[in-house]
């Protein structure tokens, strides 16, 4: 399975949900086969985060197509940002271009903490969104063979707290109650600090309650039903 994502950490969060069941390979990787060509880019132009998943996935699996990757493989792409509801939604689509193109993760903190300047915690809503779209590197014209959209919400953080995570994480805390589903459910009141970042919680509350990681229980929910016979060769 082909991620069609240059961003490392989200890579790294991808490969380590789904690396467990599926062989990933990141599209740096599709650099090499290209030798002398400039890197593959997939232009994030549509208006919703399941158009911009869509895209890189169809154009991603047409470049692997032309460079004769095995037409057997899979290609994921995630479109994914932050949603806060005081900015009617902003900055969404354009979450990792919202302090402009060459900013850092800081730079998009601090733009956004700035935004949010008197706003009291009971109006500092927010959620996560991850758009999914597997295709198959021979699908043409790419009817995608899954989409899933999935979310969480919390609240925006007065600062940033942790070191964990990447992009707003260290502003972003879940709501309590979206930890319900977690084995041990959530913490309760006065047991431990609360709220917390997600660049706090450790990665596998992460993992199990985030906005990723939920679109990819439902991806590999479809890819165990659909492919079972890989799901037993991998048990092998
Ligand atoms: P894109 O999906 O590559 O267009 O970019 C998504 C942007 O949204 C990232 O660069 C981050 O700024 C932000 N984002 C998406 N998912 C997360 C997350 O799990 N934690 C923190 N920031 C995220």
């Amino acid at each position: 399975m082909w991620l069609a994502t240059r961003n490392a950490k989200k890579g790294v969060e991808l490969a380590r949900i789904l690396g467990v069941s599926f062989h990933v390979r990141t599209i740096g990787e599709l650099d090499a086969l290209a030798p002398g060509k400039p890197p593959f880019e997939v232009v994030e132009d549509q208006p919703t985060f399941a158009g911009n998943a869509r895209k890189k996935a169809c154009e991603t699996a047409a470049y692997c197509r032309a460079l004769g990757i095995d037409t057997r493989d899979l290609v994921l792409a995630d479109d994914s940002g932050l949603c806060v509801d005081a900015l009617n939604g902003a900055p969404g689509i354009l979450s990792a271009r919202y302090a402009g193109d060459d900013a850092t993760d800081r730079d998009r903190i601090d733009k956004l903490l700035r935004e949010l300047t008197g706003v009291p915690p009971q109006s500092r809503g927010a959620r996560f969104v991850c758009s999914l779209c597997l295709v198959h590197v021979a699908s043409e014209p790419q009817s995608p063979e899954f989409e899933h959209e999935a979310e969480v919400r919390g609240v925006i953080l007065e600062d940033a707290r942790g070191t964990g995570g990447f992009g707003y994480d260290p502003v972003f805390a879940p709501a309590r109650e979206e930890l319900a589903t977690l084995d041990h459910g959530p913490p309760s009141e006065g047991d431990e600090p609360w709220p917390r970042s997600f660049a706090e919680l450790d990665t596998a509350v992460k993992d199990h309650i985030g906005h990723r990681g939920r679109a990819l229980a439902a991806l590999c929910e479809h890819l165990n039903s659909a492919y079972p016979s890989a799901r037993a060769h991998q048990q092998e």
